[in-house]
């Protein structure tokens, strides 16, 4: 994992994020010749730069190793932006929050295992969902910490979204005979399911929720989580139709933190260019919003840092660090044309198993 801080203002962090799957639509694992390929391109890296000759065969040099490489390499050749799906941890003041059950979540649900097994463990979690399309629920069935009776799970989500789930979990469903053996039933810690309307506000714990209906097929939630005067905004699955995205805007209005999906770039979604190895066509409909809409929306909003995630699985690590960079430049075009200061507000493209407090 890697931890990171956000710089602010005087108001304490409250929320610590951990991102257990960004990937958006589809697990997409990395392939065994981008593997090779990071590794000739690591070490071409190295090399060129003469940062490999001083290194000695000895007790030192796996450490030796992990820090040039850790500090030295480009992102994309050491690492990898991650495949599993949306999930994503949010640990409140007093409440563990869980939004989406993507791929990752089935990851997450090991790690929890692990914590839990502490004597004073709390062992309750709240689940909010945004919508019930696959790459956000597919983990459910492998997800431990719903086995246990001992744990304490509410999921939260639109009526229709607590339906769907119930079409594919519930003992009764057809289809969870079909598709997924394993269902509510054998879920014992599973003890509640809470029905959320879009544009409603309750509270977890100390923690205020807030919800917003996303233009979407078959629609979708977006979560404003506010604590203590910290703002989280998690608004996945939306495709913006204006630019910016006034409702959205104000929805995220002077969040500390506004994690949106740039699935594409304009060019892609107005089918002019492809997709990494995915032909161009017009993508107009399937409810994904442009890196350019999302970087006016979150001037727009005032928003202090934006965090873009449901990349799209055609993409390799390398478009994705590139686009990174495109990113950014058009979010100081923005700030620039806003009359605001370059350093006002940052963006990045999430990664798998980073950590940010906010
Ligand atoms: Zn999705
Ligand atoms: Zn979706």
């Amino acid at each position: 994992m890697h931890e990171q801080s956000s710089d602010s203002q005087s108001i304490p962090n409250v929320f610590t994020i951990t991102y257990w799957g960004v990937t958006g639509t589809l697990t997409t694992p990395l392939r065994a010749m981008e593997v090779t390929d990071k590794l000739i391109g690591a070490l071409h890296y190295l090399i060129e730069r003469d940062r490999l000759a001083d290194l000695r065969s000895g007790p030192d040099l796996e450490a030796n190793l992990r820090r040039r490489i850790e500090e030295e390499l480009p992102f994309h050749l050491r690492s990898s932006y991650g495949g599993n799906t949306t999930c994503v941890e949010v640990q409140t003041p007093d409440a563990l929050l869980i939004l989406d059950c993507g791929s990752g979540f089935r990851e997450l649900g090991v790690a929890l295992a692990v914590r839990w097994q502490a004597p004073n463990a709390e062992r309750t979690a709240h689940v909010l969902v945004t919508h019930a399309h696959i790459d956000h629920i597919y983990a459910t069935p492998y997800f431990l910490p719903y086995y246990d009776p001992e744990n304490h799970f509410t999921i939260y989500g639109s009526p229709q979204t607590l339906h769907n789930l119930s079409v594919l979990f519930d003992p009764q469903s057809e289809m969870s005979r079909r598709y997924f053996p394993p269902t509510f039933e054998q879920m014992k810690a599973l003890k509640e399911f809470r029905p959320i309307l879009p544009g409603s506000a309750f509270p977890i714990g100390s923690t205020q929720i807030r919800t917003h209906p996303l233009m979407h097929p078959g629609g979708c939630l977006a979560y404003r989580l506010e604590n203590a005067g910290r703002v989280f905004v998690f608004a996945t699955d939306h495709e913006q139709v204006e630019m910016p995205d006034h409702g959205l805007a104000e929805f995220a209005r002077g969040a500390d933190l506004f994690y949106t999906e740039g699935q594409y770039t304009r060019g892609e979604y107005e089918g002019r260019d492809p997709i990494g190895n995915s032909p161009a066509l017009p993508r107009q409909g399937w409810g994904h919003s442009t890196i350019e809409a999302c970087v006016a929306t979150a001037v727009a909003a005032g928003v202090r840092e934006l965090h873009l995630g449901h990349r799209d699985p055609a993409r390799s690590d390398e478009d994705i660090a590139r686009l990174e960079v495109s990113l950014r430049q058009l979010l100081r075009e923005e700030l620039r044309r806003a009359g605001r200061a370059e350093d006002s507000c940052r963006a990045r493209i999430v990664h798998e198993g980073l950590v940010v407090r906010c």
